[in-house]
Parts: C-alpha cells; sequence; structure tokens
C-alpha cells in the first residue's frame, strides 16, 4: 500500500547544534501524535549517524544525495551501502538543485537510484520541469523522460514500491511560488499513469509527493489531490512547528478521505 509521506530536505543547512535542537523539538512535537504519515528527515550528512541514534521510530532518517558507485577509488564519495550501515532508510535523489549544480544528467540518477535500492533502501527520486518547459507547453514529456529514465525504464515490478516519486516543478523550489492544486494534481496524474502503463496495479502503492515551497499555509489544499500523498519539503522543514503543521496537514487529509 502506498504510504502518505513527509520528508524535510535541510539541504546545506544548520550548525551540529541547530540540528540536534531541531530534531529533539520535531521528536518532541510528534512523540504520541496520531500521525497517519511517515515522517521523513534528510540533514546534512555528516550530522546523520549521530542523529540515527537519539531518533524515535515514527522518524525515518534520509539523505540528501549518494554516489552512483559502489564502494572503491572514489575519493569524497559516499555509497548507498555506507548510509545503509548507519541507519539511513530513504535517500533524495536527481534533486533539481544537483541535476543543475553538480551536472547530473537522468543517467547518473538512473545509476543513483539503482544503487540505493540494491543497498536495500528507499529512493525518493526528483523530476519537475523549468519554468522554460512548463511556459512552452514541455512539462508533460519532460516529467515522463525523466521517470522513464531513472525510474521505468530500469527498475523492475517487483522493487517499483521501492522508489518514492517526489514532483517537484523547479520554478517553485525556494521562490515561495507554487504550483496550485489543480497543477500539483494533473502532473501527479500524469505520473501515475505513466506508472501504471509500467507497473500495472503497484502504480498504486506508489507514493508520489509534491515539492515546491510547500507552508502551512497551502499544504491542506495540495496535499487534497487525489495523486499526491504527501510532500518534500525544504525551507518549511527547518522550522519545527512549520514541519509539524505540515505534517498535520498531510495527516489530516489522510484521516478525513
Ligand atoms: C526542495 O528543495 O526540495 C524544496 C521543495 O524546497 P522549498 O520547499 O524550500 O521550495
Amino acid at each position: 500500500m502506498k504510504r502518505r509521506i513527509i520528508a524535510g530536505n535541510w539541504k546545506s543547512n544548520t550548525t551540529w547544534t541547530e540540528a540536534k535542537q531541531l530534531v529533539e523539538e520535531l521528536s518532541r512535537m510528534t512523540t504520541g501524535q496520531d500521525i497517519n504519515t511517515r515522517v521523513v528527515i534528510a540533514p546534512p550528512t555528516p550530522y546523520l549517524a549521530a542523529i540515527r541514534s537519539g531518533l524515535p521510530p515514527m522518524i525515518a532518517l534520509a539523505a540528501q544525495n549518494c554516489s552512483a558507485n559502489d564502494t572503491g577509488a572514489f575519493t569524497g564519495e559516499y555509497t548507498a551501502g555506507m548510509l545503509a550501515s548507519v541507519g539511513v532508510k530513504y535517500v533524495i535523489v536527481g534533486h533539481s538543485e544537483r541535476r543543475a549544480m553538480y551536472n547530473e544528467t537522468d543517467e547518473v540518477v538512473a545509476q543513483k537510484v539503482r544503487q540505493v535500492l540494491d543497498a536495500g533502501l528507499y529512493a525518493i527520486l526528483c523530476v519537475g520541469e523549468s519554468l522554460e518547459e512548463r511556459e512552452s507547453g514541455r512539462h508533460f514529456d519532460v516529467v515522463k523522460t525523466q521517470i522513464e529514465a531513472a525510474f521505468t525504464a530500469q527498475i523492475g515490478k517487483e522493487e517499483a514500491n521501492h522508489v518514492v516519486v517526489a514532483y517537484e516543478p523547479v520554478w517553485a523550489i525556494g521562490t515561495g511560488k507554487t504550483a496550485s492544486d489543480e497543477q500539483a494534481q494533473e502532473m501527479h496524474a500524469h505520473i501515475r499513469s505513466l506508472l501504471d502503463e509500467a507497473y500495472g496495479e503497484v502504480a498504486s502503492d506508489i507514493s508520489i509527493l509534491y515539492g515546491g515551497s510547500v507552508k502551512p499555509g497551502n499544504a491542506a489544499g495540495i496535499f487534497q489531490g487525489e495523486d499526491v500523498d504527501g510532500g518534500l519539503i525544504g525551507g518549511a522543514s527547518l522550522k519545527a512547528e512549520d514541519f509539524m503543521a505540515i505534517i498535520e496537514a498531510n495527516s489530516e487529509w489522510t484521516t478525513a478521505s
């Protein structure tokens, strides 16, 4: 069964002291709550192992990236297997910042998804179009190409629900502009139909998250889309109260539906 998920991408933010404080606040706020949503946090990589040891069971740990290769002479890289060995469960792959700033092609993203699944972890595969691609009407094709390259062309039916898709229109990330509730649902339905073509009924087990300037004030509207199973949250995941409000918005929708 697909899960409702809220994942927080902290990017390259927080000192170690701030990170510990944020985890403490989130732990306090979530403990004992009847939350019908999988909560995932992706702190900076150097903090992962230490954060893992104090994390309540209802919060899962994610990494923001991993190597496209297995172990070996790859200075500065860390493998999906290493992340698994310190208790990481999810790895964000193909975030638009990595595609744009570190030249991650669909081929590299595909290799990373493979590494993540081989390590027994879940991949959060980010896809999404630029503003120029949307304005020229190519957004559905762009997302189709990304989904095919890193997901449906290489991952078999039996592993398909180990991939979570995060639709993140590039023009909405960190800009304060968000897709309308209708634009989000429309693209999520498109993604679901691509997964349906590839995997049949397994498609309904795959979680599809929306990301791009989700805040407490717009979360509930976005999450009520039939094919929207939660969110990947950047800026608002750095404030425990805001992140908690977004978790609650997703969780409440589940209860109501
Ligand atoms: C992100 O970086 O994945 C993201 C969605 O960022 P923000 O919520 O800040 O737009």
